[in-house]
């Protein structure tokens, strides 16, 4: 692709408890430097039952939700570990360029240099902790940011907004 053809685009990437678990924080950021890409937000959440219901939303009639839930909202851990960092990036052509250096879902079959591939496992209930999460296509990219940041949580208005009016405060929310 030549530098005309690139596009400016945004990501959401999430390190998983897992991440968390095996102290991957500082080389995940590092390994996701090499694609030039800029953070313009990032945040520590707790994860709750609703919140993976609409991340996972396409996996939710899956006979292994229950235990995605539990991985994914760090109880297979314990309490120290219900945690997840959340991190917006934007770059030219961002998407493809993550999904590339975290490698693919099932850890086994990543290519072993890629994140997924050198840190990831199959538990014991068969989910698959591949340690990170990143949008697959523009559309989920959107999808995702607006689940899980709010507009005044990123230093740029990536997605269009409104003013909205709650306890007498104006606050803004994505349209
Ligand atoms: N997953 C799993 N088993 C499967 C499919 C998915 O454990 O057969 C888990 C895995 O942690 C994966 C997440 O569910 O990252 C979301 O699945 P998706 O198909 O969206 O893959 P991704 O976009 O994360 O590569
Ligand atoms: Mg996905």
């Amino acid at each position: 692709m030549t530098e005309a053809t690139k596009k400016l685009q945004y990501t959401l990437i999430i390190m998983k408890p897992d991440a968390l678990v095996k102290s991957l924080t500082g080389n995940i950021l590092a390994r996701f430097l090499e694609a030039r890409l800029r953070i313009i937000g990032a945040k520590v959440v707790k994860v709750s039952r609703e919140l993976v219901e609409l991340h996972y939303a396409h996996l939710i009639d899956e006979p292994f939700f229950d235990d995605l839930y539990e991985y994914f909202s760090g109880k297979t851990y314990g309490p120290d570990y219900e945690r997840v960092l959340v991190f917006v990036y934007e770059g030219e052509d961002a998407i493809s360029k993550v999904r590339r250096i975290a490698g693919a879902t099932n850890p086994l079959e990543a290519d072993p240099i890629s994140i997924r591939g050198a840190y990831g496992r199959i538990n014991k209930k068969g989910v698959m902790e591949n340690v990170i999460h990143c949008s697959d296509s523009e559309e989920s990219a959107k999808k995702e940011i607006c689940l899980w940041v709010d507009p005044d949580e990123i230093i740029k208005e990536i997605y269009p907004t409104k003013k909205v009016i709650k306890n007498n405060y104006e606050v803004i929310e994505w349209a």
